[in-house]
């Protein structure tokens, strides 16, 4: 049998795509010798969902508020954050 735990550089909570909360159990110091190291896939933007430039947070391009900035198209999670980076693109990009 495998006992399941996660493990992370803090144990600060990460936040996953969707919103989801993983709390990690142990950091990279005071993890136990792992049988089997599991992971998992860091999901690559696509053209329907990139990724907000403000937050780096997966957006589906068809519902999300958008704008164009240097003949790009910049997909956002909230309009907050349109707002944000439209104030200031320089901030989030690079
Ligand atoms: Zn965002």
């Amino acid at each position: 049998m495998f006992k399941l735990f996660t493990v992370a550089e803090t144990l600060d909570p990460v936040k996953a795509t969707g919103g989801m909360i993983i709390v990690p159990d142990y950091t990279f110091e005071t993890a136990p010798a792992a049988k089997v190291v599991v992971i998992p896939a860091q999901s690559a933007a696509d053209d329907a969902h990139p990724l907000c430039p403000v937050c780096d947070m997966e957006v589906a391009k068809a519902t999300s508020p958008s704008l164009s900035y240097r003949k790009r198209i910049y997909c956002f999670c909230m309009e907050e954050h349109r707002a944000m980076f439209e104030a200031g693109p320089a901030a989030f990009l690079g």
